[in-house]
């Protein structure tokens, strides 16, 4: 019965599973995190908050002294915004541990230099 050659083999192995979070792992890559502006790259022309999908990038202002703000609770991590950037100067980190309690603080603003 080859179920319980299986079920006795896999009685014996390690689980393929992590007990997160007191085990961890770095995240593979190409990992999508919150995504970071590099404020010295950008250059303010708004293209990432129009492209945004899900309307978590506000843009107050444009070119040198624009603000941006960036809204982690409405982001899904999809990565467009890095990649539609012109300037490179978006990068989608591995921080993944986002979620809280309170909504002001997944608010991260950035103006641009
Ligand atoms: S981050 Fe990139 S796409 Fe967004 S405003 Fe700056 S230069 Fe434009
Ligand atoms: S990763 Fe996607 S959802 Fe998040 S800010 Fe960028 S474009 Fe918007």
């Amino acid at each position: 019965m080859p179920i319980i050659k299986e079920a006795i083999k896999h009685l014996f192995s390690h689980p393929v599973t992590l007990k997160y979070p007191y085990e961890r792992t770095a995240p593979p890559a190409g990992f999508r995190g919150r995504p970071v502006w590099n404020t010295q790259r950008c250059f303010g022309c708004g293209l990432c908050s129009r492209i945004c999908p899900s309307g978590a990038i506000e843009m107050t202002g444009k070119g040198k002294g624009a603000e941006i703000t960036h809204y982690v609770d409405r982001c899904m991590f999809c990565g467009q915004c890095a990649e539609s950037c012109p300037r490179n100067a978006i990068e989608m980190t591995e921080e993944f541990e986002l979620a809280g309690f309170n909504r002001k603080n997944m608010i991260h603003r950035y103006k641009i230099s």
